[in-house]
């Protein structure tokens, strides 16, 4: 085995994974104001950025040949029905219209996240009804305000718009709610099978976005459940899905590979705010090459079947691939 390893050329030669600039995603967080650039503690090289300022990101994000950006954004206020999140003059949606209007777009995808988590004043990804103590987040009311967000994002200039509540019905919701918009065009990029994961800790800093009360179990899917998740995709390519995002990533690898060797459509993998995060914690601790462990990372991402990554890497890795 070893003589083809003999040289880099050899190497070269025989590599069955490639990683590439464009197969990446860039997670930018919109926030209010002029010339904000806040970074976020539990995430190194992470900003909240106004809009001015993500201008700018998008400028560099593109000139390193990374294949877009995927949108989240921190409401000026919040309340019960998530205005925030369908307002045509929300963070998100100013944020696109912006961008749209940069050099920078025609480079690159404009995905946008669509959920209420970031805009309910509760923090759940729906609608929530209380009863007593106990509470529920209500499944169909939440999809009229999914739809509706998804529609005005694509409104707005979204290349792409991308699902990550985890409600049963709302690909369909969304498809027919773009679809009535005259928005036949705008793929949805569905979180299909997103697992409840400690991993997303610091995202929750990032974004402004942790539950008030209670957890996702409820609608996110237990992170024991293999083939859950394969009915999950199934479900959503059902109802319109034109691409699926796998969430975590590396503590799901398995998952990736079985979606990958059962379904034709395009996947994506989002190698969540605590892969990088702990990535980090070790980088500042010399306890991890910081070049190696970052490109090692998305290398095995990919080899599992992903065709893209969202990662707070990109920009690191797409200097490190050039
Ligand atoms: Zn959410």
């Amino acid at each position: 085995m070893r003589r083809l390893r003999r040289t880099e050329p050899l190497r070269a030669l025989v590599r069955e994974t490639s990683l590439e600039p464009g197969d990446l995603i860039y997670p930018l967080f919109l926030c209010p104001g002029e010339g904000v650039r806040r970074e976020i503690s539990s995430m190194p090289g992470v900003f909240n950025l106004s809009i001015d300022e993500a201008v700018r990101e998008a400028e560099e994000v593109a000139s390193l040949g990374i294949a877009g950006l995927l949108l989240f954004g921190l409401p000026e206020s919040k309340d019960e029905q998530a205005t925030g999140a369908w307002d045509e003059n929300g963070i998100v949606q100013q944020g696109l219209r912006a961008l749209k209007r940069s050099a920078a777009a025609k480079k690159l995808v404009l995905m946008a996240d669509v959920c209420l988590c970031e805009y309910t004043s509760h923090g759940h990804c729906g609608t929530v009804v209380k009863l007593g103590d106990e509470f529920e987040v209500e499944n169909d009311s939440s999809l009229e305000l999914l739809a509706r967000t998804a529609a005005s994002l694509a409104r707005a200039g979204a290349d792409v718009v991308a699902p990550s509540d985890m409600m049963d019905g709302r690909v369909a919701a969304i498809r027919q709610a773009l679809d009535d918009d005259g928005r036949i065009n705008t793929p949805i990029l569905s979180y299909a099978s997103k697992f409840a994961s400690a991993f997303y800790g610091p995202f929750r800093e990032a974004a402004d976005s942790a539950p008030q009360f209670g957890d996702r179990r409820s609608y996110q899917m237990d992170g024991a459940n293999g083939r859950e998740a394969m009915n999950e995709i199934e479900l959503d390519l059902e109802e319109g899905a034109d691409m699926i995002l796998m969430k975590p990533a590396m503590p799901y690898l398995d998952i990736i590979l079985a979606a990958r060797e059962r379904f034709a459509v395009p996947i994506g993998a989002y190698q969540v705010s605590g892969e990088y995060s702990m990535l980090h914690a070790a980088f500042a601790r010399g306890w991890l090459d910081r070049d190696r462990a970052t490109l090692e990372s998305l290398l095995g991402i990919r080899r599992a079947g992903a065709d893209f990554i969202a990662t707070y890497f990109a920009k690191d890795a797409a200097r490190l691939l050039a």
